[in-house]
């Protein structure tokens, strides 16, 4: 597609394996490794990440310090480093992640939520860009995710516009999630270095507050979200979250490419966190993390049914339907584990559960990722009931393990789970559209009454999703494409300007 390596920065405030929250910490740790393998004539692209530098991660070393105009003063940005490692068909390669670090803004307790949220990221995002002539690296393209890294994009075609180093990079900035926006009051725009005339309805101005999230989506040469279903539905009012008017003023530069995953890392064959590795060709070892599951989370071990459900719990996830439902759900012969964290309202709600069905119900509220590989693993089915969903990274790792997936059919969920038919046997899973406690009971109905009544089907329904590929080699290319977009708008508005 190129005919040269394309210099790429990916900008997260989060990265699995140094910190995470949600989907957009695996997207970040992942991606980047397949871009540095894919593409750029197979050579591969330069392709680096940086990230703010929280007070959890460690072994990073340093790598320069200066100084970053921020609020008329100078503010230090250190920058250390580290890196990932892509492994690709017998090849290797290390992705440098750059982390920016400043006491004052990083070294806390945890990483969102702060009363000074907008400092923090209008911080990090100018300190990115400080950066990159000190490196020496000048990027094709800096690909911005989410709320976080929105004013970069703005930054470019302000604070930077009018300079050498800076105005032939190309932005791509990509929608994880719409509901997270960052919209901050009007001190925002010291933060971010503007004046008054910035809180404009074209510019940062949404419903009376500064919004990053917007920011990011006016000034970035493409929009992208993580599926195509969801660059549908986030133009509609119902999940456009008060941006579909923007998104549809944008709409020829909104694209939508559903995520992948590592296919080396979430590899049930060599897994080395669960009980029994296992492949298509050896589903039978499954049962064997079924039974270490079981016990591990202080259920009955046997052949029951084991629905999973891993999941930040927040109304997001279609939890409510789950609560509607709960005992007509337990009143069939199966085993329910839940692992998440979130709204103490859910955290509660499925301790009672388990409280009331201690031989049915295996709950761990927390965060872990050791025991979501088991419940990936180890269940036959893996609920995910969202009300809106813009990509979802939990199916996908569940068709890898052979897990089932049971879906409301919403954004990337509806690009990626397909009913299963029992005409033709085709499908990878089971699912329903109208958010209705009744349809989640009759489609969980469905995959029970297969799974009991015809085995050999469900085998072979677990042989198929294990077979499917949700890796990045598909979607990887894809974001090739999108930069080249990206790319050829850039050199437009500079030939305009
Ligand atoms: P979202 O980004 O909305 O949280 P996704 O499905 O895109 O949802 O990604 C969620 C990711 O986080 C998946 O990799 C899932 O396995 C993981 N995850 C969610 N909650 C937990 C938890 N409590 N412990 C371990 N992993 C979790």
């Amino acid at each position: 597609m190129f005919d040269r390596p394309l210099k790429i920065l990916f900008v997260s405030s989060e990265v699995v394996p140094f910190a995470k929250t949600g989907g957009l910490a695996d997207v970040a740790g992942s991606l980047p490794k397949a871009l540095s393998l894919v593409g750029g004539d197979n050579m591969g692209n330069d392709v680096r990440v940086v990230m703010p530098r929280y007070q959890q991660i460690e072994g990073a070393s340093y790598k320069m310090d200066f100084p970053v105009p921020f609020k008329n003063r100078n503010e230090t940005a250190i920058i250390r480093e580290s890196s990932i490692e892509a492994h690709y068909q017998g090849e290797r390669r290390q992705v440098p992640v750059y982390m920016v670090d400043n006491y004052h803004y990083f070294f806390r307790e945890r990483m969102y939520m702060f009363e000074d949220e907008a400092d923090r990221f209008a911080f990090f995002c100018r300190a990115v860009l400080e950066m990159l002539p000190r490196l020496e690296w000048q990027p094709d393209i800096i690909h911005c995710n989410d709320w976080q890294s929105g004013p970069i994009p703005l930054f470019l075609k302000t604070h930077y516009a009018s300079n050498q180093f800076y105005n032939r990079i190309a932005t791509v900035f990509t929608i994880h999630n719409l509901q997270y926006q960052g919209n901050y009051s009007r001190d925002a725009l010291a933060a971010l270095g503007l004046g008054d005339e910035y809180a404009h309805p074209d510019r940062l101005e949404f419903y009376g507050s500064i919004s990053f999230m917007k920011a990011g989506i006016v000034y970035s040469d493409v929009v992208n979200t993580v599926s195509r279903t969801y660059a549908e539905e986030i133009k509609r009012p119902e999940l456009g979250e008060r941006m579909e008017g923007l998104l549809r003023k944008r709409a020829g530069d909104l694209y939508g490419i559903v995520n992948g995953i590592n296919y080396h890392e979430f590899n049930p064959r060599t897994d080395p966190r669960i009980y029994r590795n296992f492949d298509q060709h050896s589903i039978v070892n499954k049962r064997e993390n079924k039974f270490g599951l079981q016990k591990e989370i202080g259920l009955p071990a046997g052949e029951v049914p084991v629905i999973g459900l891993i999941s930040r719990l927040v109304d997001q996830k279609g939890l409510d339907l789950i609560a509607e439902t709960i005992d007509e759900l337990m009143a069939q012969e199966i085993q329910f584990v839940v692992l998440g964290s979130g709204e103490r309202y859910y955290e509660q709600l499925f301790e009672s559960i388990r409280a009331r069905y201690p031989d049915k119900m295996g709950v761990y509220i927390g965060f872990n990722a050791i025991l979501a590989q088991r419940i990936y693993a180890g269940a036959d089915m893996f609920l995910m009931p969202s009300r809106f969903e813009p990509c979802g990274l939990g199916q996908l790792i569940s068709l890898r393990y052979g897990t089932i997936p049971i879906v409301r059919f919403t954004g990337g969920l509806a690009d990626t789970v397909h009913d299963y038919n029992p005409a033709t046997g085709s499908g990878n899973g089971f699912g329903f559209s109208e958010y209705k406690g009744q349809a989640l009971l009759d489609t969980v109905s469905r995959a029970l009454q297969l799974y009991r009544e015809q085995p050999e089907q469900w085998l072979r329904l677990v042989k198929n999703a294990m077979e499917l590929d949700f890796s990045w080699a598909r979607s990887g290319v894809e974001y090739l494409q999108l930069y080249q977009e990206a790319m050829n708008k850039r050199l437009a508005l500079r030939q305009i300007a």
